[in-house]
């Protein structure tokens, strides 16, 4: 928002580098300048400040003939651009805050004028450069070994079979052929029910992959099969290894508040962001939780919060990653993959177990 005394300060000052950020218009004369106007200043009592040329004409106003604000300023919109890029980039994973609504309002634009500015400026619509930044996050993320979901997910492209349909044909082929590097995976799973409901565990060698809640075996497999297309995927043969008896029993254990889960291997596939995300939760004590800010600022991306809550989503391993340990800031729970009363159950359990021990 416009702090009115420092919009004042850059008027007297004829400060240049304002132009384009505000605009005052005088109300005696009616007529509107950019901050580096060379006319002599007007009397304080007289000024009114907009964001926007629009909003300066909507008032009334005529554009100066001196400094003309309405002539658009190359050098500061291509700044002001560089911003929003940035602001993109950073929210490609956002569809709210990339709506062409949401952007201009943050921008202090009308909807209209955004697109126009943004346009001649960059040379695409919002939408379209939205769209070629998210294929272009996609490729490299695939380049860069992430998982085709987890590639999908980085580049904000959402995750219906639709935009699978969409890649291959913008990849001229199927994101798994495009894909390099990287061996398929050999994935063996098996189900078990636990006081929470039933439980789908997949592994591979080199340790747990998968860990859901779900409703039926068939539903499981195919939520497993979604998030790695790429994998072998097979039953576990009975009798189930050692190993997987182990697993189970200390989930079970833990879900039964008997102990915490221990150490598992864990084998995690997404983009490099949701990979530091997940080692992050690792950290966060049974018994306490954290906000998605607070997550963020740990992990030394203060300005992610939303990302956090992105990766905490598509997090495939529950409760050895426990993602449902970080909540909103205001103490409401969030989102879980699994449902919320599953997060608060097992919140309302570490808390108790805490209790208990103390
Ligand atoms: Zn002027």
């Amino acid at each position: 928002m416009m702090n009115e005394s420092k919009c004042w300060q850059s008027v007297i000052d004829k400060d240049q580098t304002k132009d384009g950020k505000f605009f005052y218009g005088v109300m005696t004369t009616k007529v509107f300048c950019r901050p580096g106007c060379p006319s002599r200043a007007p009397l304080r009592k007289n000024v009114r400040f907009y964001e926007t040329a629009e909003r300066a004409q909507a008032d009334g106003l005529r554009p100066c003939m001196r400094c003309k604000p309405l002539e658009v300023n190359r050098l500061t919109d291509q700044d002001r651009f560089s911003e929003i890029r940035r602001y993109i980039q950073r929210n490609l994973d956002s569809r709210e805050l990339l709506k062409l609504e949401m952007l201009s309002r943050n921008f202090g634009l009308s909807p209209f004028h955004f697109q126009r500015t943004f346009k001649s400026v960059v040379g695409l619509t919002p939408k379209q450069y939205i769209q070629e930044l998210r294929m272009q996050t996609f490729k490299e993320e695939l380049r860069d070994g992430a998982s085709i979901s987890g590639a999908v997910y980085g580049a904000g492209f959402g995750s219906s079979s639709r935009v699978y349909e969409r890649l291959d044909t913008q990849l001229g082929m199927t994101p798994k052929e495009y894909r390099s590097g990287g061996d398929g995976v050999a994935i063996s799973f098996a189900t078990f029910g636990t006081p929470l409901g039933l439980m789908m565990l997949g592994a591979t060698d080199r340790g747990l992959c998968f860990l859901e809640f779900g409703t039926s075996a068939a539903d499981l497999s195919e939520s497993l099969r979604q998030e790695y297309p790429r994998a072998t995927i097979k039953a576990m043969l009975k009798p189930y290894s050692t190993q997987f008896i182990a697993w189970v029993e200390a989930l079970s254990g833990y879900l039964e508040g008997e102990k915490a889960i221990g150490a598992m291997p864990i084998a995690l596939h997404g983009t490099a962001f949701q990979v530091k995300v997940w080692r992050y939760l690792q950290t966060i004590p049974s018994g306490s939780v954290q906000s998605y800010s607070e997550v963020a600022e740990a992990i030394g991306k203060p300005k992610a919060a939303r990302a956090v809550a992105s990766a905490c989503a598509a997090n495939r391993i529950a409760l050895v990653v426990p993602c449902h340990r970080v909540i909103r800031g205001d103490g409401s729970l969030g989102g879980y993959r699994w449902g919320l009363e599953r997060k608060r159950a097992l919140l309302d359990a570490e808390r108790q177990a805490l209790a208990t021990a103390h």
